[in-house]
């Protein structure tokens, strides 16, 4: 049972990228190797009706990859995940898995990113 997990709230997420690139350089990952990634869906309309745009699906959405250890050498000197320091609209949370999971169920497009085989002590 994984511990500690990371939250995304990609409905505030902006594709802005600083996650992605941030995670890169903290890790000296090569071209083409990446700990997050950051996917855009969209946009396309979701049903016909005129409602202003609020019918189009257009999100950015995160996904850390196999890579990504929790930022594991950083929570042991204190310091939170560099994607989660590095996030622009603050959108991203470290945490337990039990108080983001809480978390999650309080809102809809979230991700919930809990590795099982990051082993963390804080
Ligand atoms: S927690 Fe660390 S390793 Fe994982 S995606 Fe974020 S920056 Fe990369
Ligand atoms: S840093 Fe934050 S706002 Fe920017 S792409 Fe990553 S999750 Fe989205």
């Amino acid at each position: 049972m994984p511990k500690y997990a990371l939250l995304i709230d990609y409905e505030y997420c902006t594709g802005c990228h600083s996650c992605e690139v941030s995670c890169k350089k903290e890790h000296g990952l090569a071209v083409g190797k990446w700990g997050i990634r950051v996917f855009e869906d969209g946009p396309w309309q979701k049903d016909d009706s005129d409602d202003q745009g609020r019918s189009f699906n257009y999100n950015h959405i995160p996904v850390p990859t196999d890579l990504c250890d929790l930022c594991a050498s950083r929570l042991e000197r204190r310091r939170e995940p560099v994607c989660v320091h590095n996030c622009l609209a603050n959108c991203m949370r470290f945490g337990t898995v039990e108080e983001l999971a809480a978390e999650l169920a309080r809102k809809p497009k979230q991700v919930l990113w809990a590795p099982t085989d990051v082993d963390v002590e804080l």
